[in-house]
Formats: structure tokens, C-alpha cells, sequence
């Protein structure tokens, strides 16, 4: 952010204000304090007699990897809404919301991962235009290696493993960036 979006105003100052704990973007002429916080990433994990609704990224990042159908929250939508429409954009699948599952922060981005279980109504899916193909996959044929985030990683082993006991508690977890190796260490493997 370079102008203020209130003022129109040219500096802004990367500053703590007063009473506050964070650095803000804080307008220089008109003193607007731009509070920049996480977004929210709502998605479903649609089922089916037992196999899930993966979508193969037609974007990027991570191209041609798989993930479940989720993205960022619009303004005036709520959470459920959301996860909703983006099944519908990205896997063309009407499904009907079971439940949260899976609630996965991670700090160092700015993201909230909201991720509900879901039924599939039917099997009239395939690819929006951000998906290249759209499949139902059995928990054998899962690809592991090409699943595009850790979150939705995440988010189908511990369904997997929940399915065994038919208990799907709500899992809250954050995922933190692994820190970056001293440099003594770097291209040592
Ligand atoms: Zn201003």
C-alpha cells in the first residue's frame, strides 16, 4: 500500500501508534490508521460413498497440483456461503455442508483455514476455470506427493484417520513455516 486510500495522501508511516502493539500503515496527513489483518480461506471437503472431490489447479501457484475447492472470503459473504460458492466455482459440485472440520492458522501469512465437511448432492461436477480436472478419489489413490498446500494435506489425513472411528471432532491446529536453516547447514543435504 503506497497512497492512502482515504486522503489520497502519498506517505504513509510504518509505525507503532499510540496505545497500540503493532506497526501500522499510518497515513502521514490525515493520520488514518490502516489496520491490515489475516484473511479467511473457506473450502469444503466433499464426500462420497466414501471417496472425496479433489480439484487439479488450472492456477497459480502450484499449477496441476491437487486440492480441495477453497478460497479467499468475500466481504458481506458468511463463512458458509463462501466454502459454498467456491465449490460451485471450482468443481462446478453442489454439496450440502456437514460441518467445521478442520481450523488452521498460519501466522506467518496472514491466513485463516476454514474447511467444512461436506456431501455431494450429486454427481453433475467438473473443472471451473480455475480447476483442470475435478475427481472423486478413493482414500487409496489420494496423491499425496501433489497435493498443492499442507493445510488441505492436513486437513485429508486427519479426515482419513477421523473416518476410521466415524468421529469428525472439530481439529483446530496452526501451521508455522519451517525457520530457515543456519547458513553452516544450507546445501549441506
Ligand atoms: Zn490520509
Amino acid at each position: 500500500m503506497k497512497f492512502c486510500s482515504h486522503c489520497g495522501e502519498a506517505r504513509l508511516e510504518l509505525r507503532v501508534p499510540e496505545g497500540d502493539t503493532h506497526r501500522r500503515l499510518v497515513c502521514a496527513g490525515c493520520g488514518t490508521i490502516h489496520y491490515q489483518n489475516p484473511k479467511v480461506v473457506v473450502g469444503c471437503l466433499p464426500e462420497w460413498k466414501g471417496q472425496v472431490l479433489l480439484c487439479r489447479r488450472a492456477i497459480e501457484p502450484r499449477y496441476g497440483l491437487w486440492t480441495l475447492p477453497a478460497g479467499f472470503l468475500e466481504n458481506g459473504e458468511t463463512v458458509t456461503a463462501g466454502a459454498l460458492r467456491e465449490t460451485v466455482e471450482e468443481a462446478h459440485a453442489r454439496v450440502e455442508i456437514i460441518d467445521l472440520y478442520t481450523l488452521i492458522s498460519l501466522p506467518q501469512i496472514g491466513q485463516v483455514y476454514m474447511m467444512f465437511r461436506a456431501h455431494l448432492k450429486d454427481l453433475d461436477f467438473g473443472p471451473g476455470s480455475e480447476s483442470l480436472e475435478v475427481t472423486l478419489c478413493a482414500e487409496a489413490d489420494v496423491p499425496w506427493e501433489s497435493i498443492a498446500f499442507r493445510t488441505i494435506a492436513r486437513t485429508l489425513r486427519n479426515y482419513f484417520l477421523d473416518r476410521r472411528s466415524g468421529h469428525f471432532p472439530l481439529r483446530v491446529s496452526a501451521l508455522e513455516r519451517p525457520l530457515p536453516l543456519p547458513p553452516d547447514l544450507r546445501g549441506a543435504g
